[in-house]
């Protein structure tokens, strides 16, 4: 570990996302003398992300979503918060980071919070940027804005955000669409049957899907978005919401020579390749020594885990993060799931144990996995200790 340039420096923190705000509070349970300044391109108040492919049937408007507004959140925590203000490169020599127009600040640590974007297709026809995707309020405000009453939405994508967006909008009287290359709904994730299920379900409640086939070209003709397909078929929308995946955000990292592969690349402190620089969310690939794979894990549960640990880090204590099974519950009231997948590489097929609850099985028979629907997601802790790690 080399020298601290800036050991009265304050720790400097990039992103107000959830992995940005929980990295402060866990932060500022074990130290509430050191400086903290929060850097972040958006407005930095606090919302829960997940809220926001459920909202409309709660029948909340986006400015509701804010749990925490960003001043309540500076006065809580004791931070310095830049708002609006885009961090440009890290040199990690001088130990600074950059911004578009608040200047340099050295930092005695760093921690990258950056999050992911979402994935944006190409598409042939005039209207390709007319195409809305949702992964932050602002884009979820702009969705909300464009949206009318009983829109006919088409929904590119049938994955997890996809089928949830379709549960929210059908549920809350939108004329909903769903096209996909894939056999079906969440087909990664899920065992064929709880798939079919899930389809069935979202189908009864006014999901129109469209399976085999993508979109491939888009255009506004008069007031309303003609989509073609790529077997030929159209349909007619007011908009279309891409829900295609999203990539971790590791520019940042890369430009100043830090690791990243499919994130950016940390070991179990969840320290970067440079040093004082760590990360922690959406945008990190992380390492786990116990289950001897790397894998980035966007999801809420373990950015609290790699919160905790940085925290203990940050102030002197090494603590590696080691992530426990974490099932994600799916929000589909049409059908409620939770699912625990198994860590990535694990050969093994599903096997269904009772109704609605189906094993992920190695060779050895033992469970790596599960899936449950319906009335049995209130089963996950039982299932959970069902599983080997
Ligand atoms: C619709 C939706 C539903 C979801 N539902 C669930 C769920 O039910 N359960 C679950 O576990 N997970 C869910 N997730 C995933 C979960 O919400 C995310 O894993 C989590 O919110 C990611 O937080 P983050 O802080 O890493 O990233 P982000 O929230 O993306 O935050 C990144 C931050 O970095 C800032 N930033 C980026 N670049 C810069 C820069 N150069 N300079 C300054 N600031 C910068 C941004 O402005 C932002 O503040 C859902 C995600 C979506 C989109």
């Amino acid at each position: 570990m080399t020298a601290q340039r800036h050991p009265d420096g304050p720790v400097v923190v990039v992103g107000s996302g959830l992995a940005g705000w929980s990295a402060v509070r866990e932060f500022r349970k074990v130290d509430t003398a050191t400086p903290v300044l929060m850097i972040t391109a958006d407005a930095g108040d606090f919302y829960a992300k997940p809220a926001l492919s459920n909202a409309l049937v709660q029948g909340k408007v986006p400015a509701q979503l804010v749990t925490t507004p960003a001043e309540k959140m500076v006065a809580t925590l004791g931070v310095t918060l830049l708002q609006h203000t885009r961090v440009t490169g890290i040199d990690v020599q001088a130990q600074e980071v950059h911004t578009q127009s608040k200047g340099a600040f050295g930092y005695r640590q760093l921690v990258l919070a950056t999050g992911a974007k979402a994935i944006r297709l190409s598409f042939m026809g005039n209207a390709t940027n007319d195409v809305m995707s949702v992964n932050s309020l602002d884009d979820y405000a702009a969705f909300r804005a464009k949206l009318k009453p009983q829109a006919r939405v088409l929904i590119i994508g049938a994955g997890l955000i996809g089928c949830e967006f379709a549960n929210d909008l059908a549920a809350s009287g939108h004329a909903v669409q769903v096209v996909d290359p894939g056999a079906s709904p969440l087909a990664s994730l899920l065992p064929q049957e709880a798939s079919h299920a899930l389809r069935e379900s979202l189908a009864a409640l006014g999901v129109r899907w469209h399976f085999g086939t993508s979109a491939s070209s888009i255009d506004r003709v008069k007031d309303e978005d003609v989509v073609t397909f790529a077997n030929g078929q159209t349909v007619v929308v007011d908009v279309v919401l891409s829900a295609v995946g999203l990539r971790a955000d590791t520019a940042l990292a890369q430009a100043a020579g830090i690791a990243a592969e499919r994130g950016i690349v940390v070991n179990a402190q969840l320290q970067t390749t440079a040093p004082h620089v760590y990360a922690l969310g959406d945008n990190t690939q992380y390492a786990s020594e116990s289950a001897g794979v790397s894998r980035t894990l966007p999801y809420v549960m373990p950015i609290m885990a790699a919160a905790k640990a940085l925290a203990q880090t940050l102030v002197g204590t090494t603590t590696p993060v080691e992530f426990a099974l974490m099932p994600v519950a799916i929000k589909t009231p049409a059908l409620p799931l939770v699912v625990a997948p198994a860590l990535p590489g694990t050969q093994g097929a599903w096997a269904k144990v009772e109704e609605g609850i189906w094993h992920f099985v190695d060779a050895l028979g033992q469970v790596r996995g599960f899936v449950l629907s319906g009335a049995q997601t209130s089963r996950r802790a039982e299932q959970a200790k069902r599983v080997t790690a």
